[in-house]
């Protein structure tokens, strides 16, 4: 009997402990491989504690040595996802700074070496174009696939904005804005290995449409201390923990203002909120952002603060998103 056949439901009859659905169902585990009494596994752990997956190894060990014809299991956990990995970033209403912290994210991430590039699916307010300096780039493509445009720091870039004429407003609607989504996710993205997808302010149709196509590994969401914007935050959480996509965690932004003459910090919003929130819906709290002048105009004059030499605003964001994407347990074999 071919072994596959007995041993494929063995490893799905694991529950991924996300989900609920099986390991190989979640797309967590691919078909297990068998020699000569030896079967392989390989689960992708990204988004699960040390804890989680060392009881997720066990369960499969379990499950597998179970059926007859095996003699030894050997589980490989990684968190490198077969392809490229997705980061969403969300948030539950605009203007709080999300595309502004994607695209220091991602600048951030590139001078820590890693291969990133970005997708602004924001359809309301497409702004990375004028964020990362590429206005006026137009991608080229080959065959039926985009290629990004490099923006001057490095970083691989698509955007809505990129896909109408310059001044050519667009109302996008469900269908169509999903189609336009699609093909910038699905872009030649060359060797990059970390997508960051600068989502819609929001939790409709259209996010959801792109989480259920493309399975970001994670998700990071932004809010400003204002309880509206913290309402609204709660929705962007239950939205993601809804649709099985783990969040890496809660960046608060605008958080106090810095005073450009005096230095005198203040919290127009009140303090707190954010962290507090995070804390209470039992998610990891990335830290805050200040609202400060300089992030602002640099940021909208194309020249992201995260590129400038010594930058300690941004650089720790992405040193936890790459903690959290290459977590310190090593493969088992
Ligand atoms: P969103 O993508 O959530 O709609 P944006 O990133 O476009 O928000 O930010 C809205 C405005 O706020 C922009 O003008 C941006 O420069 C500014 N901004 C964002 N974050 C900060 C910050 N930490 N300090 C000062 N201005 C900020």
């Amino acid at each position: 009997m071919d072994m596959t056949e007995s041993l494929s439901p063995a490893l799905d009859s694991v529950a991924d402990p996300i989900s609920g659905k099986g390991l190989i169902a979640s797309g967590r585990a691919a078909e297990p491989r068998f020699d000569n009494g030896t079967v392989s596994v390989v689960i992708d752990v990204t988004g699960l504690s040390g804890d989680a997956r060392s009881k997720l190894e066990a369960s499969v060990k379990q499950a597998l040595i179970a059926v007859p014809g095996v003699e030894t299991v050997r589980v490989a956990m990684t968190a490198e996802k077969r392809g490229r990995k997705i980061i969403a970033i969300g948030s539950g209403k605009g203007g709080v700074g999300k595309s502004t912290l994607s695209a220091n994210l991602a600048v951030a991430l590139k001078r820590m070496g890693k291969k990133v590039g970005l997708v602004d699916a924001d359809i309301y307010g497409p702004s990375q174009s004028r964020l990362l300096s590429t206005e006026g780039m137009r991608p080229t493509a080959q065959g039926q696939k985009m290629d990004p445009v490099i923006s001057p720091f490095g970083v691989p870039m698509l955007s809505m904005a990129q896909l109408v004429r310059p001044g050519q407003a667009i109302a996008w609607r469900g269908p169509m804005a999903g189609n336009a989504l699609g093909q910038l996710v699905d872009a030649e993205w060359g060797d990059v290995d970390l997508l960051l997808l600068d989502l819609p302010p929001g939790t409709g149709d259209v996010q959801l449409t792109m989480v259920q196509k493309f399975k970001p590994a994670g998700a990071i969401i932004v809010s400003t201390p204002q309880d509206l914007a913290l309402i609204d935050a709660t929705r962007a959480i239950d939205f993601f923990n809804q649709s099985q996509v783990p969040i890496i965690g809660m960046i608060e932004n605008m958080a106090g203002y810095a005073c450009p003459h005096c230095g005198e910090v203040s919290d127009p919003f009140g303090q707190g909120g954010a962290q507090a929130a995070a804390v209470s819906m039992q998610l990891p709290f990335l830290g805050r952002v200040p609202l400060d002048i300089g992030i602002r105009t640099a940021s909208d004059a194309g020249r992201p603060p995260a590129a400038e030499e010594g930058d300690t605003v941004f650089a720790p964001f992405a040193q936890k998103i790459a903690d959290w994407l290459n977590p310190a347990k090593p493969a088992s074999f």
